[in-house]
C-alpha cells in the first residue's frame, strides 16, 4: 500500500518515495533545553513518534535524528539568570526531556547512538559556515557571520511568505524573529560578555540557532534526505533558513524531499507557549494524576494538520478510551489463560471462527489504510475501537469459541499491532499476576461444580487484590479487570 503525506514544500499531498529503497532518513527538531517541555511541544513530538512508528510498521528502516538545542539565545539567557554554567543548566532539562519521552512512550531517536547536542557539533557548523562564505552566500561583519538572503533566489518558498526584498545591510542577530522581510540572519555570533564561546576562523563566538540544525541533519543523514518534521512555528524562519543554508552550501536540491509540520496545541484559541504562560508541562498533569497514556491518546486524537484545543475535559475523555483498551485486554488475558490451560469446553458455536478473524483483519487493514493517507488518525482510531468492540463482542457472547487458539492469536496480534503503531503499550504494561490467574482457575472449577459458597469466597479473595471479577455465563470462565489504577487517585 502506498503512503502519502502532505508536503509543506510542494503544498500538496504526495506519494512518499524514499531516496534509498527501504530506508528513511528522518530529522525532527529537538527541544530547546532551557525549561521543561510543555504538552504543546509534546503534541509535535507525539505526532513525530506516530510518523516514525507507522513508517517502521510499514517496513521501512528509519534513521531518526533528533537534536538537542543546548546553545541559543534562550538557553544562554536562562542559564545566566540562574547564574549557572550553560552545560550544567541545560543538562537538567536534557535529563527531564528524556525522562518525559519515556513517560509518554516516545521512541528514542536511534541515530547516532546519543542525541546530538549543538554544543558537541560546533566543528560541523564551522565547516558549513566556511562553505557558505566560500560560495558567497555569507559575509563577515564585525566578527559575526551573516547569511546573505539575496544570494538565494528560492528564499521564502517553503513558507510561501510574500517577503519584501531585503534592504541592503538589514540584519537580524536574534535567533527567533517573524519579520515580513527577507532579513540577513546570523550564522555565527561574535563573542559577548557573559556568553559561552568557541574558537573559529573568525574569532571567538557561538553559532546561530538555524545553522545548528542544517549542520547536524546533514552530518547524520547526508546532504539530501527524506523527511524533516516539526511544529508549524518552525516553518519560518527556522526551516526556511535551514533550506537556504543547506542548499547554498551543497548546491544539491531539494535539501529535504518532504517537510511535515504539525499544527499547534491551543489553549482558548491561542498557541500554548511559555511566553504566554498558558501551558502545562507533562509533569504538571502527572502531578494532577493524569495518566500519561491518556495524555498521549489526547495529543494524538486530532489530525496533525488540524489545531487541537487543549482542555482537561479532553483528557478525561482520553482516559475513558485508555480504560476501554485496558479492560478489553485484561478480559482477553483472563480468557487466554483458559485457552492455554484448555479448561473450557470447546463446544459448537453460533458463528464460524473465520468471521471473527475476518472482522479483526479488516479493522487492522482499515487502520493502515487510514494512516497511509497522510496519517488520518481519526479514521484510524475509529477502526481501533471498532476492533475492540468486535473483540468484546466475541469475549462476551461466544466465550468458548473465543478461547479457541486461533481466535486468541488473532486478538493478540491486533493488540500488538495497536501497540506498535500508536505506542499505547496495552500489551506491554498490563499483566495479571500469577496468584490472580490461579484464583480464576479455582473460581472456574467451583462454579462448574456449582459450589457457590466457595465461588463467592474466591471472588472476594480476588477483589481484595484490587481486581473486579466478571463472571462468564454458566459453564464459562470468569475474567478480571483492574479496579484501582495507578492514575486513578483523586485530582488536586
Ligand atoms: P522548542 O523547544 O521551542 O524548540 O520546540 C520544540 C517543538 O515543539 C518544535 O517542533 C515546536 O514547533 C513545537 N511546539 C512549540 N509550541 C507548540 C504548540 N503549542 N503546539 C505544538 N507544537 C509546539
Ligand atoms: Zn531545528
Amino acid at each position: 500500500m502506498s503512503i502519502s503525506f502532505f508536503n509543506t514544500r510542494t503544498g500538496s499531498k504526495e506519494e512518499f518515495k524514499p531516496l534509498q529503497k527501504d530506508w528513511v532518513g528522518l530529522y525532527t527538531c529537538g527541544p530547546t533545553v532551557y525549561d521543561f517541555a510543555h504538552i504543546g511541544n509534546f503534541r509535535t513530538f507525539v505526532f513525530e513518534d506516530l510518523l516514525r512508528r507507522f513508517l517502521e510498521f510499514s517496513g521501512y528502516k528509519v534513521r531518526h535524528v533528533m537534536n538537542l538545542t543546548d546553545v541559543d539565545d534562550k538557553t544562554i539567557a536562562e542559564a545566566n539568570q540562574k547564574k549557572m554554567p550553560l552545560a550544567q543548566f541545560t543538562q537538567i532539562y536534557v535529563d527531564a526531556f528524556q525522562e518525559d519521552m519515556t513517560t509518554l512512550n516516545l521512541l528514542v531517536p536511534n541515530h547516532p547512538a546519543e542525541q546530538p547536542r549543538a554544543t558537541s557539533e560546533i566543528p560541523a557548523m564551522i565547516d558549513l559556515i566556511a562553505k557558505l562564505l566560500k560560495a558567497g552566500a555569507a559575509y563577515e561583519s564585525d566578527g559575526s557571520i551573516y547569511y546573505r538572503v539575496a544570494a538565494f533566489p528560492d528564499y521564502g518558498k517553503l513558507s510561501r511568505k510574500d517577503l519584501k526584498q531585503n534592504q541592503k545591510g538589514v540584519r537580524v542577530d536574534v535567533d527567533e524573529y517573524a519579520r515580513e522581510e527577507a532579513t540577513d540572519f546570523a550564522l555565527w555570533k561574535k563573542t559577548k560578555e557573559g556568553e559561552p564561546s568557541w574558537d573559529s576562523p573568525w574569532g571567538k563566538g557561538r553559532p546561530g540557532w538555524h545553522i545548528e540544525c542544517s549542520a547536524m541533519s546533514m552530518k547524520y543523514l547526508g546532504e539530501n534526505f527524506d523527511i524533516h518534521a516539526g511544529g508549524e512555528d518552525l516553518i519560518f524562519p527556522h526551516h526556511e533558513n535551514e533550506i537556504a543554508q543547506s542548499e547554498a552550501a551543497t548546491g544539491k536540491r531539494p535539501f529535504v524531499a518532504c517537510w511535515l509540520h504539525s499544527k499547534h496545541l491551543l489553549v482558548d484559541g491561542e498557541k500554548m507557549s511559555k511566553s504566554k504562560g498558558n501551558f502545562y508541562t507533562l509533569r504538571d498533569l502527572i502531578a494532577k494524576s493524569y495518566d500519561p497514556m491518556a495524555i498521549r491518546v489526547s495529543l494524538l486524537s486530532v489530525h496533525y494538520r488540524s489545531p487541537l484545543n487543549f482542555t482537561l475535559r479532553n483528557l478525561d475523555d482520553a482516559k475513558e478510551a485508555v480504560r476501554k483498551l485496558d479492560d478489553c485486554y485484561f478480559q482477553y488475558l483472563s480468557l487466554a489463560q483458559f485457552g492455554k490451560n484448555k479448561l473450557s469446553h470447546v463446544k459448537s458455536t453460533p458463528l464460524p471462527e473465520h468471521r471473527f478473524t475476518d472482522k479483526i483483519t479488516e479493522c487492522a487493514d482499515e487502520i493502515t489504510c487510514a494512516l497511509s493517507d497522510d496519517l488520518n488518525i481519526s479514521k484510524a482510531l475509529s477502526h481501533v475501537f471498532h476492533g475492540i468492540t468486535e473483540i468484546n463482542f466475541w469475549m462476551n457472547s461466544c466465550v468458548t469459541e473465543f478461547v479457541k487458539e486461533n481466535n486468541l492469536k488473532v486478538a493478540a496480534h491486533f493488540f500488538k499491532t495497536i501497540d506498535q503503531i500508536f505506542g499505547f503499550d496495552i500489551s506491554q504494561v498490563n499483566s495479571i499476576s500469577g496468584d490472580v490467574i490461579k484464583l480464576l482457575g479455582e473460581l472456574y472449577v467451583a462454579r462448574t461444580a456449582k459450589d457457590f459458597q466457595s465461588a463467592q469466597k474466591i471472588r472476594s479473595q480476588i477483589e481484595n487484590l484490587d481486581w473486579a471479577v466478571k463472571d462468564g455465563r454458566a459453564g464459562e470462565p470468569s475474567s478480571v479487570k483492574k479496579v484501582k489504577r495507578v492514575w486513578d487517585q483523586p485530582k488536586k
